[in-house]
This record gives C-alpha cells, structure tokens and sequence, in this order.
C-alpha cells in the first residue's frame, strides 16, 4: 500500500480510537465492546472500507433482510453481513478524508449499538469459541483469532509450505496441462473471432487456463513453469488467430479446414488475405494474452509469499 494511503490510515485510526498497524495497514481495537479490524477488501481500491467484528449471535446468525434494513438505515453504509463467524460493513468510497474519518466514526458506532442491541458476542473467527481473541494476519489476511486457532493456522501452513517445497515439479506433466488449458484459449480466441471480436477476455482464459492447467498437473508453478507456459501461450495464440482466418477462408472458399489452415501465408502473399489486418489482428491477440498474463503471474507469486505471513498484530 502507499505511503499516502498508510498516512491516511494512521489519521482514521487516532480519528476513531482505534490502532494502527502500518505492515498490514489494518486499523484495529476495541469499539464499544466489540473488537472491531478496519481494512479495505480490495487494495486496488483503498477507500472503500470493511469493518468487521468477529461475533456470532448464538443460534441465528444476521439474516439477508436485518443486513438490508440496516445498510438502508445508515447512508454512509453500503452493506452489512455475516460470513461464517465474521459480521462486515462495507463503507461507501470517499476520497474526502474528513467525510471518510466522519462516515467511518457514524458507521462504527451504528454497527457495534447494532450488534449489542441484537445480541452478537464477540468470538473466535474460524472456531467460534468466546475465548479471548486478538487480532493477528494470518495467511496475509487480517483475522480476529483466538490464541490456539492462530497457532493452528499457522502450524498448518507450515507444514503445506513445507510438503509443497518437498513437492517435486513434474514438468511433463505440467506441459500436458499448459497444453490443455491453451486449447481452451485458443478455441476462445477462435469462437470470439468468429463472432467479429478481439477481445481481453481470450487472453485472460489463455494466460489463466495454461498456467492452471501447469499447476495442476506439474504440481507446481515455478519460473521455469512460468517460461515453458509463456512459450506455450505464444505458440497456441498463434494457432488460434491463424484457425479463426482458417475457418473463414474455408467457408469462402469450400475447403476444408485443414486445407484452409495451410494455405494462409499463401493467401496473404497473394494479398487474398490483408497482410495488415491479418497482423495488427495477431498483435491485438498477443496484447490481451498479455493483459491476461501479466496480473495472473503477478498474483500468484503475491499470493504464494502472502500464505507465510503470520503475526499478531498487538505486538
Ligand atoms: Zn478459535
């Protein structure tokens, strides 16, 4: 996150009472009885916040209709619900740091009169217990854990890292599976074609399907899964493009596929085909393979270092 945003952060912590904890950016504490976490649930948008309390109100938990009545009751409030043992509100976006530190001020104190007038009590977020809880990261996500559950989360992981590390990478494998996930990207590339698209979308499913499909059946993605997956992608974006003009030079000209799909570059010597469509179509293809690719390879390795991280936040 950065430095305004973390600055930012700190403000609406000492603005509401709560604390502030600058690696994870999460404002925490206890609010009107109820330990409340303060964070935002996508990072790409970091004013809009979620408040959530680990509570439980013993044999009903907060219906859809509760959650709506409420949100409707409270304008700076967009949405509230139960997951699990976790009760969230989720704040309107607000660029004003003011009306943010205001909203979030009226909404703390709506949600936690809420929880108390209908009986929620404060618990454990993954088991549920009433035992004393503290708020920790736990797999990169902020938590309101009880100490045994925090130990077991993390000895878990633990031993996932470590049996994944042993974990030998079967490229074979994982060639197989890129090979079988690119097909779905390329029959992508070639149904929107047909259709008289170029669009991000096949370029998304052809970078997410290979290097799932490397994963799955490789075991695990390393870099060198990641390069063999990239020239499996280049290969395959390729083919699709050339299958899509294929399929509709052998219906103009009633070939078969296979026919069509050889003669291409004869087609475009001969200017049959527009050498120029046909290439700004090829690199328009290769763009959104890399649109796709790019946030898909970036967020797995995030995703991947997030898992380890652990710690409490009050100390
Ligand atoms: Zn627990």
């Amino acid at each position: 996150m950065n430095k305004k945003v973390l600055q930012n952060y700190a403000q609406l912590a000492s603005r509401t009472g709560l604390r502030f904890e600058a690696q994870s950016g999460a404002i925490f504490g206890l609010y009107n009885g109820y330990k409340v976490l303060v964070y935002p649930e996508n990072e790409n948008y970091p004013y809009i916040l979620t408040a959530s309390v680990s509570a439980n109100r013993p044999g009903s938990p907060l219906s859809k209709a509760e959650g709506k009545a409420f949100s409707k009751e409270h304008k700076p409030i967009n949405s509230m619900r139960q997951d699990g043992y976790r009760v969230k509100i989720t704040l309107g976006q607000m660029a004003n740091q003011e009306k943010l530190a205001a909203n979030l001020t009226e909404s703390l104190n709506a949600f936690t009169s809420f929880l108390h007038a209908n009986g929620f009590q404060n618990c454990c977020e993954t088991c549920g217990s009433t035992n004393p809880t503290e708020a920790c990261v736990a797999g990169g996500s902020c938590m309101q854990l009880c100490y045994n559950c925090f130990v077991n989360l993390q000895q878990n992981q633990a031993v996932n890292s470590s049996e994944k590390q042993k974990k030998k990478e079967n490229i074979v494998g994982g060639i197989v599976g890129a090979l079988i996930g690119s097909l779905l990207g390329a029959a992508c590339i070639v149904l929107l074609g047909q259709l008289g698209y170029v669009a991000a979308l096949s370029g998304v499913i052809m970078a997410v399907c290979t290097m799932k499909g490397y994963d799955l059946l490789g075991g695990k993605l390393s870099t060198i899964g990641v390069i063999i997956c990239a020239v499996i992608m280049l290969v395959m974006t390729y083919t699709g493009n050339r299958l899509d003009w294929a399929i509709s030079v052998a219906q103009g000209f009633e070939v078969d596929i296979a026919t069509a799909f050889r003669s291409v570059p004869l087609l475009i010597e001969e200017e049959i085909i527009d050498a120029a469509s046909y290439w700004a179509n090829l690199v328009m293809v290769y763009v959104f393979v890399l649109i796709g690719a790019i946030p898909t390879v970036v967020n797995t390795m995030k995703n991947q270092k997030k898992e380890s991280i652990f710690y409490r936040l009050g100390v």
